[in-house]
């Protein structure tokens, strides 16, 4: 067993033989891979990984509706995965919005402030389009109304719609290209946080070179 003076826990790079667990190649301690690609050991058990192969492993799972929720979980020992990335305050709040409006879309009984928006929206617009020119005109008076607004009364309103229609358009394609920029730039900056073997069993592995007093077989005090 390990001698008390043993604080030393070994990690990832004290592995005589690595094999991925995603794409089951392995890599060697003399007989490394070239070129050579990272390794994680992400969770509480012995399984490994290279990086790069766990990041598109949880891409794809994240965009799977049925491997979603267990996208960051290890399959074995269910440890949740931690990632770091840069995930701007802006993202999270896209993201959010994105999930609100989704949901509202797929439940019936989320109502909430943004049908109700959309309705609002949606009211103003027909009320402008069919109504607006016949209401305004009613309410100066033809020659009043001729005066103010255009000198073409009856595509005035409509066109008008057209015109706050198309800006709102513009301005959800320009939130919706900022959205998969910042979401692309989030994906290409992640990185899978590796942990110590501290608390894991690793008696089945072979280390590189264990100190004095932690044989090859041994378990790993504690952190
Ligand atoms: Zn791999
Ligand atoms: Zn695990």
């Amino acid at each position: 067993m390990a001698q008390p003076q043993t604080e030393w826990v070994p990690t990832v790079d004290d592995l005589k033989v690595k094999l991925c667990y995603i794409c089951r190649e392995e890599d060697r301690f003399d007989n490394p891979e070239d070129p050579p690609r990272a390794w994680t050991h992400p969770c509480a058990c012995t399984l490994v990984a290279h990086e790069s192969c766990l990041l598109q492993w949880i891409k794809s799972a994240q965009q799977s509706s049925s491997l979603n929720k267990n996208a960051l979980k290890c399959p074995q020992c269910g440890v949740r995965y931690e990632l770091e990335s840069d995930n701007p305050l802006v993202l999270r709040a896209l993201n959010a919005l994105n999930t609100l409006l989704s949901n509202a879309g797929q439940a019936a009984t989320i109502v909430g402030c943004v049908s109700l928006t959309v309705s609002f929206g949606f009211t103003i617009y027909v009320v402008a389009t069919s109504y607006g020119a016949f209401a305004v005109k009613e309410f100066l008076g033809e020659e009043m109304y001729n005066l103010l607004l255009t000198d073409d009364p009856s595509n005035f309103p409509s066109a008008f719609a057209h015109a706050r229609r198309a800006s709102f358009l513009k301005a959800k394609d320009c939130l919706g290209l900022l959205h998969s920029w910042l979401k692309k730039r989030e994906l290409e900056s992640r990185r899978v946080k590796s942990r110590s073997f501290a608390g894991v069993d690793i008696s089945g592995l072979e280390l590189i070179n264990p100190p004095p007093g932690l044989t090859s077989g041994a378990q790993a005090g504690p952190a």
